[in-house]
């Protein structure tokens, strides 16, 4: 989930330069709003910190502002091309130092638009108000943060909610530390809340729900307790749960907007609602500098999801979830370097923004130690608080926490774009007098120029438990390494634990779904034979996603001779003739079909009503698809591309998810194995970062 409208907000010129702090102004609003006819009527008495004799801003088309206090002149500019239609105003002031009051009405229409991504610039309506920086319901001032107070005037039984803490029963809210944003979120609404020491945790639902709103409450107490004990104390006086009116999943400054059915849903609780709490920390305190690249998502998906999984034992397999996304999205010219990331906008930018970021502060955290890579972000956290920050102020942190130089690792994953990709060689051993010698290479085979990389080799040795770690420092493509070892060596595995931002060897990469929806061409195979009703649900789900990915092609299996051999292909029904070359080289032990039952990954289910994917790399990605009942093509059209990181599922006559999983994958080029005898090596994880937590 992403801060709140970032692709709109960056229609309006950039805050500042992260070197120079921008003036703060202070907004004084009394805000009336009428949801049946979306009349928004505002005063404003601005105090800005410097005093100038003109002032300039932007606002909503529809609001003409009139200039209440004496002693100055409202010029009316152009018109500007923004998220809402808006105009340029400039303010003439015979004394700077005196009191500006404005005061404007008008309507604020924009309904969320439909579609997959809904979203809107700020609305004024019976189902709810919604208004921030994007809509330009305030006087915004290139340049400059503000701080305000919000008086409401409300229809009755409505709430109003902003930034800050609340008082006069919620009609007036208050943010004294300077913010990027003004937002104002109201609607019918009830209100939960409890105080856990100085925190007030709130939660404000759009029917009651005691039940639900006590487990965001209780979790909202636990995760800014474990944030603020890991990087430094919560910024704001409250935090607080907001149901939208439509499906968001938005963060602001000490408040979260999700929607309807992503509150109830019950693993947000624990996933996106900790990500959208450390935001207070990463993006809605220490603000963002759009125009130097994005560090928040990446450092808030590190400290949120992957701390989280992490904690339960998941770390190495969710670096590796993010290691198959870069290599399943990003590719053929679509990456981008973190200084040019400015929010995610599809699976490739999220691939190259999230991923290389979270990686990057994983590789970070190894390089420096983990209470050395902690003490880094309370630093940073500290010295940044409500100021607008770079990844140079990152960097500038991590240096002071650990005394050294961190320019060239910085220079390397925020500036350029590629990825390592690695594979050892000639590994050799030659038993001595002492033990043993082994040596080998490994080589950097990307296009693009060597990286500066510190690789973990693990070498498990006859008779001990776990495998040892040797670091291999890698300066150009090619380093020769040599370890003298007391014992015999039986495996070499390079990073096993997916530590390393690296393009994944091809044996690493499990096929998945994932790798199907991203190729550049997906050729959709229909079962000509298949009866009627059976023959056109596949086809609904076919259209369904040529829809969704313009590069789908429709195909039925009487037309070809074989099966194509460029981009990816889906065989749709057991009845198709391509069926079994999809899944009966998976081998027994994956997948067996008969005419009943269907045993996957050694579990047998029925197959009536059962609903099947499985996927396979051969020289393109295939996949097979099984519809169990034709009413479930719509749904499972919409369904599929979000299990993108598995290699197979299946799904009951309800509809309802019954397995998932991978494939198991090999090293590949990545692993030797000495002694084929040995047995597979198995890695502990790192101790989790979470136990630093003070
Ligand atoms: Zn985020």
């Amino acid at each position: 989930m992403s801060r709140y409208l970032i692709s709109l907000l960056l229609w309006l010129p950039a805050l500042a330069a992260a070197a120079v702090q921008p003036p703060v102004i202070h907004h004084e609003l009394r805000v009336e709003a009428d949801p049946d006819t979306a009349m928004l009527r505002v005063t404003d008495e601005l105090l800005p910190s410097d005093r100038k004799e003109t002032l300039e801003f932007l606002l909503h088309e529809n609001l003409e502002p009139r200039l209440l206090s004496p002693g100055g002149r409202l010029v009316r500019g152009e018109r500007v091309k923004a998220a809402v239609p808006a105009r340029r105003w400039r303010l003439e002031l015979d004394d700077p130092g005196a009191p500006i009051r404005l005061a404007y009405t008008g309507r604020i229409h924009h309904p969320p638009e439909a579609g997959a991504l809904h979203a809107t610039p700020g609305t004024v309506s019976a189902e709810g108000i919604q208004l921030s920086a994007s809509t330009l319901w305030y006087p915004w001032i290139p340049g400059h943060l503000v701080t305000f107070r919000l008086h409401l005037s409300l229809p009755d039984g409505w709430h109003g909610i902003s930034q800050g803490k609340p008082s006069d029963n919620d009609r007036s809210w208050e943010e004294a530390q300077p913010q990027d944003d003004i937002y104002l979120v109201a609607g019918p609404y009830h209100r939960y809340e409890k105080r856990f020491g100085k925190l007030r945790a709130m939660v404000w639902l759009r029917q009651p729900d005691e039940a639900l709103a006590q487990r965001y409450l209780e979790a909202t107490g636990s995760y800014v307790d474990l944030y603020s004990r890991l990087v430094g104390p919560y910024p704001y006086a409250k935090f607080a749960l907001v149901e939208n009116f439509w499906e968001s999943g938005y963060g602001m400054p000490s408040f979260t907007l999700l929607g309807p059915t992503v509150i109830r849903l019950p693993f947000i609780l624990h996933s996106s609602y900790p990500h959208e709490i450390l935001h207070n920390w990463w993006g809605n305190s220490v603000y963002v500098d759009y125009d130097s690249g994005n560090w928040s998502e990446g450092l808030t998906s590190y400290l949120a999801d992957h701390l989280l999984r992490e904690r339960r034992g998941g770390g190495a397999a969710y670096r590796r979830d993010v290691l198959l996304k870069y290599a399943n999205w990003v590719k053929g010219g679509n990456d981008t370097p973190l200084v040019r990331f400015r929010g995610r906008h599809g699976e490739a930018s999220q691939a190259a923004g999230y991923g290389r970021m979270l990686m990057f502060m994983h590789m970070l955290r190894l390089e420096l130690g983990d209470e050395a890579f902690v003490e880094g972000l309370r630093h940073f956290y500290r010295e940044n608080r409500f100021r607008i920050t770079g990844f140079d102020d990152l960097r500038t942190a991590f240096e002071a926490a650990s005394g050294r130089k961190l320019g060239v690792l910085f220079d390397q994953w925020t500036q350029r774009t590629g990825a390592p990709a690695l594979v050892l060689e000639a590994v050799k051993v030659e038993a001595g007098e002492h033990g043993y010698r082994l040596t080998g290479s490994l080589r950097q085979t990307q296009e693009e120029a060597p990286f500066r990389l510190r690789a973990p080799l693990y070498v498990q040795l006859e008779k001990e438990p776990e495998p040892r770690l040797h670091w291999l420092t890698l300066e150009g493509r090619r380093l020769e390494f040599e370890l003298v070892l007391e014992k015999r060596p039986l495996r070499l595995r390079l990073d096993p634990l997916f530590d390393l931002f690296r393009r994944l060897a091809p044996a690493e990469i499990p096929s998945s779904l994932g790798a199907l929806f991203a190729a550049e061409q997906i050729h959709v195979i229909l079962p000509g034979s298949a009866p009627g009703p059976r023959r056109d649900a596949y086809r609904t789900l076919a259209e369904a996603w040529k829809r969704r990915y313009p590069q789908v092609r429709i195909l039925t299996d009487s037309e070809l001779d074989r099966l194509p051999k460029e981009g990816a292909v889906w065989v749709l029904g057991l009845e198709n003739r391509f069926a079994g070359q999809v899944w009966q080289p998976l081998g027994k032990e994956r997948v067996r079909l008969s005419d009943e039952t269907v045993v996957l990954a050694g579990n047998r289910h029925p197959l009536e009503g059962t609903s099947l994917v499985v996927t396979r790399r051969a020289t393109v990605p295939l996949g097979l698809l099984v519809l169990g009942d034709a009413k479930r093509a719509a749904s499972l059209a919409r369904r599929l591309p979000h299990y993108g990181k598995y290699s197979y599922l299946l799904f009951d006559a309800e509809g309802k998810n019954r397995a998932k999983g991978q494939w198991p994958a090999g090293g590949g080029a990545l692993e030797v194995v000495l002694d084929p005898s040995a047995p597979a090596m198995t890695v502990p994880d790192h101790p989790p970062l979470a136990r630093l937590a003070r």
